[in-house]
């Protein structure tokens, strides 16, 4: 045990550089995308009173299973957040902002998970939520601006969509299923049984290979909304045809959450297996700012799993961690920490070794950051007031310049790069 205290725990892990430079990559194109649709940043708490996470997924496992509560040295229940909806809604009750209430947030969660590839104990999610409309063209925005991240990242990504209808008609719907499936129960066994008792909708997106043949030949949500539902939903899948967003209606997509209203969806990549091949999803919740005590005020929104994300786009390359300059200095003075600084003033991607390599270890150090430009700054030179240019990649060799003229040059070199 004393080993393994100094490890990130089970289920959790590190995201070193360079990798990280992908997360950045993921979250600023996430970022622009939201604040070009009107979206602006949300930041919650990453703990909540326990009651914000129980009033909204009492019968989910997520949060009868899962979750990660505490009592801090006050006496407080809380717990780690373990989705991103909730927290928001949480947040809006408290504050009342104007609505249409239109947030996006970058978050971690918390989930006592069976860790696996793709399932984590802590997974970070970004997400947007719109509340404060029940407007079925928001939506087709939501909807839309998910596909065009997806897109910005060059994921191929099948968008399957579902609406679980008004919670009278889904209550409605749930003992018809329930009816349904105990039918199979005799020969399908105990395990079906309990699911059915417990949830009968949660059997819907069971992977039990066995029950397939049962769930799919089951009644089918869509065909049991009410008018008012069923027109909502015709009117979200003409606005996806409008915007030529391509998407399949699964009337046997659950999504892990009890709080839904009306449209859900889910985005699925086929570069992940099969039982974590959803890399985002979401829907309505127009119950859930009323069960927090606030307004009945509708909402929709979506949370994506960054790192299903990184796994989908695989070991792509995308040169966002190189540098564009590496100041290789033989002088150990104060010129190149000067020089430096003006390269990183000017917006270049600059760094140096520590002070006291010998210049070999500078240059191999220049290559190993995959440096665009290596700079060298020796006493020859700097006689001169000039210094030595080298393109890293080419071998033409080096090429002396003006001290003052440096910067300058390498920035026109580089931007006409990128
Ligand atoms: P959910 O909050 O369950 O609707 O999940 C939204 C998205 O978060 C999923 O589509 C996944 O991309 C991601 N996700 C959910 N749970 C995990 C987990 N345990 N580990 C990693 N990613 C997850």
């Amino acid at each position: 045990m004393a080993d393994d205290s100094f490890r990130a725990p089970k289920g959790t892990h590190d995201v070193l550089p360079p990798d990280s430079a992908r997360w950045i990559e993921v979250v600023s194109t996430f970022a622009r995308r939201a604040e070009r649709a009107g979206f602006g940043l949300l930041v919650t708490p990453v703990f909540e009173h326990l009651e914000v996470f129980e009033r909204v997924g009492a019968s989910t496992d997520v949060v009868r299973k899962e979750m990660y509560e505490l009592t801090d040295k006050g006496g407080r229940r809380l717990a780690l957040r373990p989705e991103g909806t909730a927290p928001v809604v949480r947040a809006f009750v408290q504050h009342r902002p104007t609505t249409p209430w239109k947030v996006w947030y970058l978050a971690p969660n918390f989930r006592y998970e069976r860790p696996q590839k793709g399932r984590y104990r802590q997974h970070a999610q970004l997400g947007v939520e719109v509340i404060g409309t029940a407007d079925p063209g928001v939506d087709v925005e939501v909807i839309a601006l998910a596909a065009g991240f997806y897109r910005d990242l060059g994921l191929d990504t099948s968008l399957v969509i579902n609406s679980m209808g008004d919670p009278e008609t889904l209550e409605h719907f749930r003992a018809t299923l329930r009816a349904y499936l105990l039918g199979h129960a005799d020969s399908l066994g105990d395990d079906f049984r309990a699911r059915v008792a417990e949830n009968p909708l949660r059997v819907l997106d069971a992977k039990v290979p066995e029950w397939q043949d049962v769930i799919e030949r089951s009644p089918q949500m869509t065909e049991s909304l009410s008018d008012e539902a069923a027109a909502h939903f015709e009117r979200v899948q003409h606005g996806l045809d409008v915007l030529g967003i391509d998407y399949t209606i699964d009337p046997h997509l659950v999504r892990g959450f009890d709080y839904y209203t009306g449209t859900t969806f889910e985005f699925q990549s086929s570069a992940l297996e099969a039982a974590q091949n959803a890399l985002g999803g979401g829907g309505r919740y127009d119950r859930m700012a009323e069960e927090m005590g606030g307004p009945p005020t509708p909402g929709i929104g979506f949370g994506i799993g960054i790192e299903r994300v990184l796994h989908a786009l695989g070991e792509r390359q995308d040169g966002s961690d190189r540098l564009d300059v590496f100041v290789v200095d033989t002088l150990g003075g104060d010129e190149g920490l000067r020089l430096l600084q003006q390269f990183r003033e000017e917006g270049l991607r600059a760094d140096r070794a520590p002070t006291g390599r010998s210049m070999k270890a500078q240059w191999k150090a220049a290559d190993r950051a995959r440096a665009t430009y290596g700079v060298l700054l020796a006493p020859d030179e700097f006689a001169r007031e000039a210094v030595a240019v080298k393109a890293m990649a080419g071998d033409e060799g080096q090429a002396e310049l003006p001290l003052t003229e440096v910067v300058g040059w390498i920035k026109e070199r580089v931007e006409a790069l990128r």
